[in-house]
């Protein structure tokens, strides 16, 4: 095992680097060169239209011709960056014979500096080297990288930069500013400076720094929608608030397969209601989240689908307003687009459907409160949540409105999930059709026109179900038809 690179960051302002050729690999180095300040020399015959822009505007000098080591005098670093291996040899060895340390693009034996691949978020950069064995394995790691590090990394690391002098001076010994730091980016700064509150964020590191003891770190609600179940539809700062969290209040229906990408330290607690009741009551989640956002945790209360669309989400919010407790919302993708989808049915569509309206429906005080003839307008969509145990009195309601016998239906039953299934047929026969497919929670309904196309455009899982057919499985025909009183 040879000995690592050892890793540096140049400062090259103003500082002349030799760039030997001038095609399209030269540009590409000129312009990063450019971008950090330096005074690129150019050694080439003839260059790309940008970079003779680039010589005409003065940004560059062009040293035209065939290479000679003349051409080193002066400079700091060296690349070259032609097609012509001979060239490249007569660089590196004319560096190296001034101790110069040269790059040869895409030659590691010759190289005696590499240029890693780098991430910059402001004045903070990501480098990453594959010690020039193997660049393009460098350059994948950057590209999964960039999505994990936001805009906000350069903002922080702005900020920090700033009160640099006042930092040093409130806390001389690097003990103490080590801690100071970690728990100033444990608190609520990097939350701040992600909701763009960058003079919040400017006025809380300010009060930490004047006040004699260390600023608290108060606890913090981040309300996440987990979407419909395939954790492929977690949004990234869903999957960053679960990699930081310290507990996490999570829903029944919140799917395993999402669980699993939250972070192992993090205490996880089940407040999900269950379809029959009511395991854990509202009252409680509430006192849970402040009683862990006040002990200084980062809560995350993980909900399925979306946190605002019938998920209680604004009354949390409501409660954390009211207690002072700080929070942010997450949005998640909620099950009517999910099961949309993965259904293969276009809530809207210009043949059929101008509007989609979200329904709930779970019990008969909240049928009664629905405008039934609103509902029954044709040309819309209706999603319906939790309507599974309520079938009977929302088709009797349907067509006492006026909505057609044969308007199509689909419910949509696990959406998302490998175990999905759908189930299709109109408006007439749909309380016997879920009962003939035994339809269990959690279900969405989804009526109207569009849901005709499932049967056409589906393709997650298996084919429809027609809803007047038998079901396939004889374990299902046999056992007693009894309809989930699930929601
Ligand atoms: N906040 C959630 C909805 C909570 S209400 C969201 O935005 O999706 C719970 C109801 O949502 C369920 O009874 C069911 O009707 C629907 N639902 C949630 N996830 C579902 C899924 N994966 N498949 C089908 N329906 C689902």
């Amino acid at each position: 095992m040879s000995a690592p690179l050892f890793p540096l960051f140049a400062d090259l302002r103003q500082r002349a680097v030799l760039v030997v050729g001038g095609g399209a690999v030269a540009e590409r180095k000129v312009e990063a060169l450019l971008h950090a300040g330096a005074l690129p020399r150019v050694g080439a015959p003839a260059l790309t239209a940008r970079l003779d822009d680039w010589a005409r505007q003065g940004r560059i000098a062009h040293v035209e011709g065939g290479f000679t080591p003349a051409w080193l005098e002066g400079v700091w670093l060296v690349v070259a960056a032609t097609d012509d291996a001979r060239v490249n040899h007569a660089v590196a060895a004319a560096a190296e014979s001034r101790r110069l340390l040269a790059n040869v693009v895409d030659d590691a034996e010759l190289s005696s500096f590499h240029v890693p691949a780098v991430i910059e978020r402001g004045a903070l950069q990501v480098a990453i080297s594959s010690g020039g064995g193997a660049p393009m394995v460098a350059r994948h790691l950057r590209r999964q990288l960039e999505t994990w590090l936001d805009d906000s990394w350069g903002a922080l690391v702005d900020l920090f930069a700033r009160q640099r002098q006042r930092i040093r001076a409130r806390f001389p010994q690097l003990g103490q500013r080590r801690r100071f730091f970690e728990d100033a980016l444990a608190g609520p700064l990097p939350q701040l400076l992600r909701r763009r509150q960058t003079e919040r964020a400017a006025q809380w590191l300010d009060e930490a720094l004047a006040s004699p003891v260390a600023a608290a770190c108060p606890g913090f609600v981040t309300l996440v929608g987990a979407g419909p179940g395939d954790p492929g539809l977690l949004t990234l700062n869903a999957l960053r608030a679960m990699n930081e969290a310290d507990v996490i209040l999570h829903d029944r229906l919140v799917s395993n397969d999402v669980l699993r990408l939250a972070r192992r330290d993090a205490a996880r607690i089940e407040v999900g209601k269950s379809a029959s009741g009511h395991s854990v009551r509202q009252e409680q989640i509430h006192a849970l989240m402040l009683e862990h956002a006040r002990a200084g945790l980062r809560v995350v209360r993980l909900k399925g689908g979306d946190p605002f669309v019938f998920g209680r989400g604004g009354e949390e919010l409501e409660f954390l307003r009211a207690h002072g407790v700080g929070y942010a919302v997450v949005p998640g993708i909620t099950a009517a687009l999910a099961c949309g989808a993965y259904a293969g049915i276009p809530l809207t569509h210009r043949d059929h459907a101008q509007s989609v309206r979200l329904v709930t429906a779970h019990c008969k005080d909240s049928l009664d409160t629905l405008d039934w003839a609103a509902l029954a307008q044709e040309r819309q969509t209706l999603a319906v949540y939790m309507g599974v145990a309520g079938l009977d009195g929302f088709r009797a309601r349907m067509l006492a409105a006026g909505r057609a016998p044969g308007t199509p239906f689909a419910l949509v039953e696990n959406g998302s999930r490998a175990v999905q299934r759908v189930v299709t047929g109109t408006l007439d026969d749909l309380p016997a059709a879920a009962l003939r497919h035994r339809v269990q929670s959690p279900a969405l309904l989804i009526l109207g026109e569009v849901a005709a196309l499932a049967d056409t455009l589906h393709w997650f899982g298996d084919a429809p179900l027609r809803g007047d057919a038998a079901p396939s499985s004889p374990a299902l025909k046999d056992a007693a038809p009894t309809l989930a009183h699930a929601a």
